[in-house]
């Protein structure tokens, strides 16, 4: 799958900008494959490369995004957050995150970005869905469910109900409330996923339930936080972050409630890629061609 190749060719040469992808492990990524059939399709002079940069290597490695005068880079997993340190500045979600997907390089000062929480929004604008001054329950807060809590709150959600398991990312979750409250428009309340009764309470009150836990997905495949149709209603967006399998239990859980609105991370995936794509080249990828290309 990663060596489709279609569109128009690029033929790299002496002005090729260079885009990296930045992190360990990196090999299976489907991001070269997305940007370089968008490049080529757009005829633009790029090529995105991967690297496998670990904690370690990266103060080089974002050095280098300025000795070779790269446009950019997108940021991977272990290096989000020690990515900080070694940049100028950071946009309003990443610093809300205090996480960056995506470098842009402007003559030497490197700006972070969070894209994931643009792209989830984005997917649902491109459904025609406005969720501003609306009511999200969300379960997750750590790669995906942060970025997409903070962006929500950025762009005008009204109120989220965030909740967590009592684990490793319960910090994180107590953290991104406190941020939320303090530093955006919107209202957020931490639950406990423990408790079962909340929830129900919570999603029969709201306009949008988001999944960012990856319960769903392998090893979990046949699993979902919410089993009972009747804990969902009609009028409502079920929205799941996994993409695959494309329709998780979630999915199916919330079509047997006859939920209107039911998606998966797929328009997330594609939408976060085209908005650092939008950041490095100012163009507009061509989303529906690489969807229809890559799945
Ligand atoms: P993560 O490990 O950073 O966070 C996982 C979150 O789920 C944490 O809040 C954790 O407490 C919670 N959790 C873990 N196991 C749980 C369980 N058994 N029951 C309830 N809660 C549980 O992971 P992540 O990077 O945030 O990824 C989460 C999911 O989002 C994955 O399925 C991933 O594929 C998906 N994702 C999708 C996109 C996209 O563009 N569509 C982007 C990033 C991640």
């Amino acid at each position: 799958m990663n060596n489709i190749h279609t569109g128009k060719n690029i033929s790299l040469n002496g002005h090729t900008i260079l885009i990296g992808l930045m992190a360990d492990p990196i090999r299976h990524s489907m991001s070269p494959t997305m940007h370089n059939n968008a490049f080529a399709k757009l005829g633009l002079n790029y090529a995105y490369l991967c690297f496998e940069i670990d904690n370690q290597k990266l103060p080089k490695a974002i050095d280098a995004i300025r000795t070779l005068d790269m446009r950019g880079s997108n940021i991977s997993m272990p290096n989000k957050q020690k990515v900080i340190p070694y940049l100028d500045r950071l946009d309003e979600s990443a610093e809300l995150c205090q996480a960056v997907n995506t470098i842009v390089n402007d003559h030497g000062i490197l700006t972070g970005y969070t894209t994931d929480g643009i792209g989830f929004m984005q997917s649902l604008k491109d459904e025609g869905l406005d969720i501003t001054g609306q009511k999200m329950v969300l379960t997750g807060a750590g790669g995906a469910g942060t970025p997409i809590a903070m962006q929500a709150a950025i762009e005008g959600v009204k109120e989220i109900a965030l909740f967590n398991i009592d684990d490793d990312k319960w910090e994180n979750a107590v953290r991104n409330v406190k941020i939320i409250n303090e530093k955006t428009g919107a209202h957020a309340t931490l639950h406990h996923l423990e408790d079962q009764a909340d929830l129900k309470k919570e999603l029969a009150s709201c306009d949008i339930y988001v999944d960012a836990t990856g319960v769903g997905m392998k090893p979990l495949e046949d699993m979902t936080l919410v089993e009972d149709p009747t804990w969902f209603h009609q009028d409502m967006i079920v929205y799941d972050t996994v993409y695959a399998p494309r329709e998780t239990k979630l999915m199916q859980v919330a079509k047997q409630a006859g939920v209107d609105h039911v998606f998966n991370g797929l328009g997330m995936m594609l939408e976060q890629g085209a908005a650092a794509f939008k950041l490095w080249t100012g163009q507009d990828m061509p989303v529906e061609y690489i969807r229809n290309l890559l799945f």
